[in-house]
């Protein structure tokens, strides 16, 4: 029998206040439980190594400096990350990659938590969104009080294969190595269509992909599914300014120079409210330049087939958020048809966090 022991400080204060005060530490019992597939699955969730570890990861180790915290919701925080000496050599990766972050005091032993970059490698520093988990022991450290924080070091290893532009798709000559800097943008890819699904802070390596795009030429006609809670409907009465990159998202298809090619489709879930993918009634946000239009549920496998459209042989499908629609919308897309629509495995890319 696995057991694992919680001590009474690394509880959430929602928890705490059902323990009684003079009960120091949990004991957990670790148990299996079947999945679909009759494989067996540790119910209590391993650190972020132990669920990367068939990912590729680069051997260098990076020193930056946190040089600023903004809240963007009540549970996110976004950080940038500076090299700590003007001369350090920019941080090579790809868009859509994510880091092994370690923080003071550094030892050897210490377990790195795993966050994805969401800038793109273009940029001077390096983004990261953090959303507060108190049993998450690196997400717990960089939601101290900001203060504390700030100018102090943490430590980064690149790692991830949900880059863009999708490496197996390339022809070999324009294959890159992983860790290089991202395709010349005299390079065309060899797809027409990209679809991207996020599922709540799933949005964080497409964001990094829809930025570095839009400093790139050929580019993709893109369709964007973006999947995000909507408690008070604020988001649908226009409010965008705490949805996580809405507004980033809104300037770079609409802004006016050189917007990025294709539409957005929201799906807005409000607690306890409709899940309900039957739900057909759709509605749409107002901003200065673009009409977005959403709809009040959960995002389905018809809405990343409709945006696939006719482009089954040309697409690249970039999926991420939580395992359990990951793996309908992968399963559903890559099983031959009837069942599934029989696209090419290597076409449909997809991240699970939790
Ligand atoms: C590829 C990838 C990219 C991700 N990108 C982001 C991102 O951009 N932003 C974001 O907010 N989250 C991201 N995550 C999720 C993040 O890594 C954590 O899983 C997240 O903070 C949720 O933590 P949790 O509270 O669910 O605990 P879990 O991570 O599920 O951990 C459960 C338990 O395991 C133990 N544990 C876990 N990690 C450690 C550790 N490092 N040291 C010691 N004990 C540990 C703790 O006891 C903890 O209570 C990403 C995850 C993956 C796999």
């Amino acid at each position: 029998m696995n057991l694992m022991i919680i001590k009474r400080s690394s509880l959430p204060q929602s928890l705490l206040s059902h323990i009684p005060p003079k009960i120091s530490q949990i004991w957990l019992q670790i148990v299996q439980t079947p999945t679909k597939t009759s494989t067996m699955t540790p119910a209590i969730k391993t650190t972020h190594i132990d669920r990367t570890a068939h990912e590729p990861r680069d051997n260098s180790l990076h020193e930056l400096l946190i040089t600023t915290i903004t809240p963007i919701t009540p549970a996110i925080r976004l950080f940038h990350l500076t090299p700590s000496q003007p001369s350090q050599p920019p941080i090579s990766f790809l868009p859509g990659q994510w880091v092994d972050l370690y923080y003071p005091p550094f030892p050897s032993c210490q377990k790195p938590g795993g966050f994805t970059i969401t800038s793109p490698p273009s940029h001077p520093h390096m983004e990261l969104a953090v959303q507060q988990s108190p049993l998450n022991p690196p997400a717990a450290y960089l939601w101290q009080d900001p203060s504390t924080l700030l100018h102090t070091p943490v430590r980064i290893r690149i790692g991830g294969s949900f880059t863009y532009p999708p490496q197996i798709l390339s022809r070999p000559s324009e294959q890159q190595p992983l860790l290089s800097s991202p395709r010349s943008s005299s390079t065309p890819p060899n797809f027409k269509k990209l679809v991207l699904v996020a599922g709540g802070v799933g949005i964080n390596p497409l964001i990094s992909i829809l930025s570095h795009i839009s400093t790139t030429r050929p580019q993709p006609e893109i369709t964007l599914l973006y999947s995000l809670k909507d408690p008070n409907s604020k988001i649908q009465s226009g409010d965008t300014s705490q949805a996580l990159f809405l507004d980033r998202i809104i300037n770079l298809f609409s802004n006016q120079n050189d917007p990025l090619k294709g539409n957005i489709k929201l799906f807005l879930t409000t607690t306890g409210g409709p899940t309900n993918t039957n739900n057909i009634s759709t509605n749409e946000i107002a901003t200065k330049n673009l009409s977005i239009p959403f709809e009040k549920r959960r995002i389905s496998l018809s809405d990343v087939s409709n945006a696939i459209g006719e482009h089954k042989d040309d697409v690249a499908v970039y999926i991420c958020g939580v395992p359990s629609m990951t793996d309908q919308f992968v399963d559903g897309l890559t099983s031959p048809s009837p069942q599934g629509l029989g696209i090419d495995k290597s076409r449909v890319l997809c991240e699970k966090w939790w």
